[in-house]
């Protein structure tokens, strides 16, 4: 491992290029926005930040401006992590790498088992915040942004703005399908709202998903015809149908 600028989201540690090399990767696992290149003693803990990105090359051409770490593998491919902004990290996780501060308190990843109507409605007995703003909460579930939780809600009928504790069992069931169900529609689609998404063979990903309540302030509900209402929540913009989300 090469690194060329320490200085992203949480400084390199100084002993990482030690810690990782000569090491084999088990696998690649995601948690939430972490990568984690499982290593055997611990994990190599990569967020991309806002704009990072990894690609890899099998000879990689001469580093551009932003290119602050290559990790070379013995095939000789260089995995390069790009960055302008610097607001990504990578860290080392000892094992459990589950129990890494940055990981330890999150929520249940929304495929998981572990995220269905019983876990939800014990999640917000006692949440009096918007229901919007709680399912965009890292402690009650990852991987649930602003346009996801917008679009999940109007397909579970929700109002976002209820209090998380007032919304009943089976409302909250409907909600977990919703989430899945959108977030499978926008992986099929290409995934990033960003224009500047490459994959890690530098394809642009395009999202496509046709937007129910995201965006379409002022505009004819597409199920009713009501017009979609846009308000505020925690700084963000929330959209949904008076009529579909009583
Ligand atoms: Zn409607």
């Amino acid at each position: 491992m090469h690194v060329y600028d320490r200085r992203l989201r949480w400084p390199v540690p100084d002993d990482l290029p030690v810690k990782v090399a000569g090491r084999i990767v088990d696998r690649i696992d995601r948690r939430s926005k972490y990568l984690l290149f499982r290593l055997g003693a611990g994990s190599l803990l990569v967020h991309l930040g806002m704009t990072g990105s990894l690609r890899l090359w099998s000879s990689p051409p001469p580093r551009r401006p932003h290119d602050h770490v290559d990790i070379v593998l013995d095939s000789g491919a260089t995995l390069r992590y790009h960055d302008p902004r610097r607001f990504g990290a990578m860290l080392w996780a000892p094992e459990p790498a589950d129990a890494h501060p940055l990981l330890r308190a999150l929520g249940p990843e929304p495929f998981s088992r572990d995220f269905d109507a019983d876990y939800l409605w014990r999640a917000t007995r006692h949440r009096s915040a918007p229901i919007k703003l709680t399912l965009m909460d890292n402690r009650v579930v990852v991987g649930v942004g602003n346009i996801y939780a917008n679009e999940s809600l109007f397909r579970a009928g929700i109002r976002p703005t209820t209090a998380a504790r007032r919304v009943s069992r089976v409302r909250l069931g409907r909600l977990v399908d919703a989430v899945r169900s959108t977030l499978a529609d926008a992986i099929e689609k290409g995934g990033s709202t960003l224009r500047d998404y490459v994959d890690s063979d530098g394809k642009p990903g395009y999202f496509q998903l046709d937007y129910f309540a995201y965006g379409r302030a002022g505009l004819p509900c597409r199920v009713c015809g009501s017009a979609i209402r846009s308000i505020r929540q925690g700084g963000r913009a929330t959209a949904y149908c008076p009529r579909c989300q009583p």
